[in-house]
């Protein structure tokens, strides 16, 4: 299990079949695929685990109507087959949702467009679940949705899921087949021995965060005879090779829910520029994205949502629901992300460039990026296959589905953890839960326990700072912390909270130049 403290120095002794960098989906899913065929593998995250892209994109296990439409029919099918395989094996993570596409008179594409890329969509995932509702029914499903031209919605199917807490899943099941995994440990270098094993300079970033005076971190080398740089945003900086990466962010809203309450998925299109843009219950709460631009700002920093892109967000929210009225008062929560794009190099519109995943090597260390969340499977695969770890005849075998489970661990975790957090914050559900993610998550940090293991940064009103009194003493009694370093870690929690989880307006310095953006060249 996670809970598993390893100390560096330990790693260093071991000869380690693989080595696989980055704790986001991407990594985790390598890392369970590498450790079930019994290799020795390790995985390694800089900060804490899914704190990358992985905890903030729209939480969608889908196919993408969007992909589809524009012709991407593989991306499409695979992600659709993974879907309705996490549906099945992660019930509580992964739930199936009632999407809404609204239809207005003189909308392009309009009901009989849309109806040929459910049939579609629904055929390419072996299910048949989409049908029409006339306005009456639309108006009765969604009340404050604006009437106007309305002509009815296609009601089709996809899923949610909690993006953070999906790789924790993955992660833990890699731990329970004899895989490591640790957090808070960079890899600064890899070289190349002449008999080919790969060398890493992993330096302990978890001691110069949290005791100030230790001014020198901790670095180790350890050896491997596999490399997987799965940074996604950041796999520029390790592998070896010209510069693909475009990173493309993506920010969402939070809004509680009796400002503005959904029981199912709306796909709207923005006024302004007609791209898809969903508004969705969450956790109890009604979630809005996204947007889709180039990020400019400096990769070692978080992404924050930007004043521009709340306006932007609000517009159609106030558009589709124009009695509602929402605010920036209303807004508890920001989450931006960003996309690790593989670059066309055709300085395409953002929305245009494609999802897909790219695997690459360059002196033996084999670079993926790109790709979806849902598609974590087919990716981990594909780089399993270019390392020749499993042959061509296995690797298409199992990319069909013929291979049994993806998840064959039972986690007795507390019933209550994947279910919406409002109502569960308070009381002994609450504590049981905490305990439990201490024991067994590697919590280092409490932006690790608030924002990506019970996800209070975003959920609760006041960055959760209701419940801090709570987890004061389990914190304490589990991670050892005294009084000095439970008040060193609120306060860098709520600077966290403040600085990228609420709407910020960009200053002109963070801005990176667009020409050192691969595929911008607008
Ligand atoms: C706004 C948005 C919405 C999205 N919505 C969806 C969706 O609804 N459905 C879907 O399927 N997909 C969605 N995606 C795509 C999906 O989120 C990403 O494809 C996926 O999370 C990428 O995962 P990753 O593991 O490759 O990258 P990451 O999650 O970023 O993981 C890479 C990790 O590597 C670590 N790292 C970097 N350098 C080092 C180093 N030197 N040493 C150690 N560790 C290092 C980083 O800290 C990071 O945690 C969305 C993406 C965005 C941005």
């Amino acid at each position: 299990m996670l809970g598993q403290q390893l100390n560096l120095q330990e790693l260093a002794n071991t000869p380690w079949d693989v080595v696989v960098i980055g704790g986001g989906i991407t990594g985790a899913g390598i890392f369970l695929e590498s450790a079930r065929r019994g290799l020795k593998v390790l995985l390694l995250e800089q900060q804490d685990f899914s704190w990358g892209t992985s905890s903030r994109s729209s939480k969608m296990v889908h196919g993408g109507l969007r992909y589809i439409a524009q012709g991407d029919i593989p991306l499409t099918h695979h992600s659709l087959k993974e879907r309705e395989r996490l549906l099945k094996e992660l019930p509580d993570l992964v739930v199936r949702m009632s999407y809404f596409f609204p239809i207005r008179k003189g909308q392009f594409p309009g009901r009989l467009s849309m109806q040929m890329v459910m049939i579609a969509y629904d055929a390419l995932a072996s299910i048949k679940d989409h049908e029409w509702l006339d306005a009456n029914a639309v108006k009765t499903l969604f009340p404050a949705l604006n009437g106007k031209q309305l002509k009815g919605a296609l009601r089709y199917t996809d899923a949610l899921t909690d993006d953070s807490r999906l790789v924790i899943r993955v992660l833990q099941e890699g731990c329970l087949e004899g895989g490591m995994a640790r957090n808070y440990s960079k890899v600064s270098q890899i070289t190349q021995s002449e008999d080919g094993s790969l060398q890493l300079t992993v330096t302990n970033t978890r001691h110069s965060e949290t005791k100030p005076a230790e001014t020198k971190p901790a670095s180790v080398c350890i050896s491997a005879k596999h490399v997987f740089n799965a940074t996604g945003l950041w796999a520029d900086q390790l592998s070896g090779t010209a510069p693909r990466i475009r990173p493309q962010r993506g920010s969402h809203l939070f809004i509680a829910k009796d400002r503005l309450a959904v029981e199912s998925c709306l796909t709207l299109l923005h006024p302004d520029d007609k791209r898809y843009v969903f508004v969705y219950p969450w956790k109890g709460e009604t979630c809005i994205g996204t947007t889709d631009l180039d990020h400019r700002f400096d990769l070692n920093e978080e992404a924050f949502c930007t004043e521009q892109e709340v306006d932007y967000l609000l517009k159609l929210v106030n558009h589709e629901f124009p009695d509602v009225n929402l605010t920036r008062q209303d807004i508890h929560s920001t989450m931006a992300g960003v996309r690790p794009i593989i670059a066309s190099g055709a300085g395409r519109d953002p929305s245009k460039e494609r999802r897909t995943h790219l695997v690459w090597q360059s002196n033996g260390i084999i670079s993926v990026s790109g790709g979806k969340l849902t598609t974590f499977r087919q990716i981990a695969l594909d780089a399993l296959a270019t390392a020749h770890i499993i042959d061509p005849a296995t690797h298409k075998a199992l990319l069909k589905g013929k291979s049994g489970r993806c998840f064959n661990h039972v986690l007795e975790t507390p019933k209550t953890l994947d279910q919406p957090l409002a109502g569960i914050a308070s009381g002994a559900e609450l504590e049981q839960q905490v305990r439990w993610i201490l024991q067994h998550e590697m919590v280092q940090h409490l932006d690790d326990l608030m924002l990506r293991r019970l996800r209070a940064g975003n959920l609760l009103a006041d960055a959760g700072a209701s419940i801090l009194p709570q987890l004061k003493p389990l914190c304490q009694q589990v991670l050892h912390w005294d009084d000095q370093q439970w008040q060193h870690e609120v306060t860098r929690y709520l600077k966290i909270c403040k600085r990228y989880y609420q709407p910020q307006v960009a200053a002109a310095q963070e801005f990176i130049a667009p020409q050192a953006i691969p595929g911008f060249n607008a």
